[in-house]
Parts: structure tokens; C-alpha cells; sequence
């Protein structure tokens, strides 16, 4: 089993890279069916999503803006649930078609409070696609639209996700092993 070091704590391989890379391919491919003539904006929250947003655009061939949005809410292996100030959203959501993009939802928390502050932009539709949903976790009332993998409620790294700042550029992801 493949492991990697990130500071103090081992990871074992849980994703590999390539299996990444089909699933993210489908979801591509569902996404631009679903969006034909929809003139799409996407929205991706960072940090976590910058790398499963970067592989899953690369994909999408409907006319679509994108731009970037933060929370800066995450510490240690944890959720905290404390949210802070929405930054980053620049463009109009009145009347668009608006997909979130994020890395993990976990207990929804974060996906929750910022589907409420987006609604009061009227958008016409409002998707959300995840990377990964951890079903087992999950304290809210989303419900994402398109997901790459359900996982049970581990602590994950790589291929965007961190772990206290490091871990984020592995291409797979991996599992926190418990000592
Ligand atoms: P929530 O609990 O609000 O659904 O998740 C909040 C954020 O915590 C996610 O957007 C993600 O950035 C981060 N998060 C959730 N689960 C994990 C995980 O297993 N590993 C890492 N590195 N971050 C996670
Ligand atoms: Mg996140």
C-alpha cells in the first residue's frame, strides 16, 4: 500500500491519480450536456478546488466564464463550521446559471451557508459539484448535483485538499492513517 509523509502524519493511497482523471472526464461530459445553451458561470471555492476545478474545466466545451470565490474556514483535520466573509465575487448572479465548484463536502456547513448567501443573488439555476461527498458526514440539507466520489467520513489529502497547509499539489488522493 503506497503512503505518503505530510509533516507529522502518514496518508495511504486512496485515489490514484488516474482513476481521478476518468471520473472527473464523466463528470465533464454530464456537465456539458446539462449546460448546452446555458451560458454557464462557475464558481470555484478556494483553496481546495483549485486542482479538481483545473482538470474538470479543461473539459467543459459549453461558452462558460469562471471566477473564484473563499470562505477561510478550514483548520487541521477538523471542520470547524465557523465561516468567514464570502471574498472574491465579482460577477453578477442575476438570472445566470451558476455551478459551484468545491473539493469536499463534509458536514455541508460551508456548501449550506454559501448557497443561502448565494440565493439572495438570484441566479436562475444554482448547481453544486463536488469532488468528493462524504455522505456519513454530512449535518446540512445540500444535496450535491454532480459528485465525483462518495467516501466514508475520513481525513483526506492531496490533489487539492491539505493538510495544515501541505498536501495539496499530490495528484491522488489518500487517507489519514490512524497511529
Ligand atoms: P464542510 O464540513 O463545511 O462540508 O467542509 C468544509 C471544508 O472543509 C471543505 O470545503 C474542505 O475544504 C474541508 N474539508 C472537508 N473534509 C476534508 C478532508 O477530508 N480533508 C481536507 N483536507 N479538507 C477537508
Ligand atoms: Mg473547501
Amino acid at each position: 500500500m503506497k503512503t505518503v509523509q505530510v509533516k507529522d502524519r502518514s496518508f495511504a493511497l486512496l485515489l490514484t491519480a488516474e482513476r481521478i482523471r476518468k471520473r472527473v472526464s464523466e463528470l465533464a461530459l454530464e456537465i456539458n450536456k446539462d449546460m448546452e445553451g446555458k451560458n454557464p458561470l462557475f464558481l470555484v471555492m478556494l483553496n481546495g478546488a483549485f486542482m479538481f476545478a483545473a482538470d474538470l474545466l479543461k473539459e467543459i466545451n459549453v461558452p462558460c466564464e469562471i471566477s473564484f470565490i473563499k470562505y477561510d474556514s478550514y483548520r487541521g483535520t477538523k471542520s470547524s463550521g465557523r465561516l468567514n466573509k464570502l471574498i472574491g465575487l465579482k460577477e453578477s448572479l442575476r438570472n445566470r446559471c451558476v455551478i459551484v465548484l468545491e473539493d469536499v463536502v463534509d458536514s455541508g456547513l460551508t456548501m449550506s451557508r454559501l448557497f443561502e448567501e448565494l440565493k439572495t443573488k438570484k441566479p436562475a439555476e444554482l448547481y453544486l459539484a463536488t469532488c468528493i461527498f462524504k455522505p456519513e458526514a454530512l449535518k446540512s440539507e445540500v444535496k450535491p448535483d454532480y459528485v465525483g466520489f462518495n467516501l466514508p467520513d475520513v481525513f483526506l489529502v492531496g490533489y487539492g485538499l491539505d493538510y495544515e497547509g501541505y498536501g495539496r499539489n499530490l495528484e491522488a488522493i489518500y487517507e489519514l492513517k490512524s497511529r
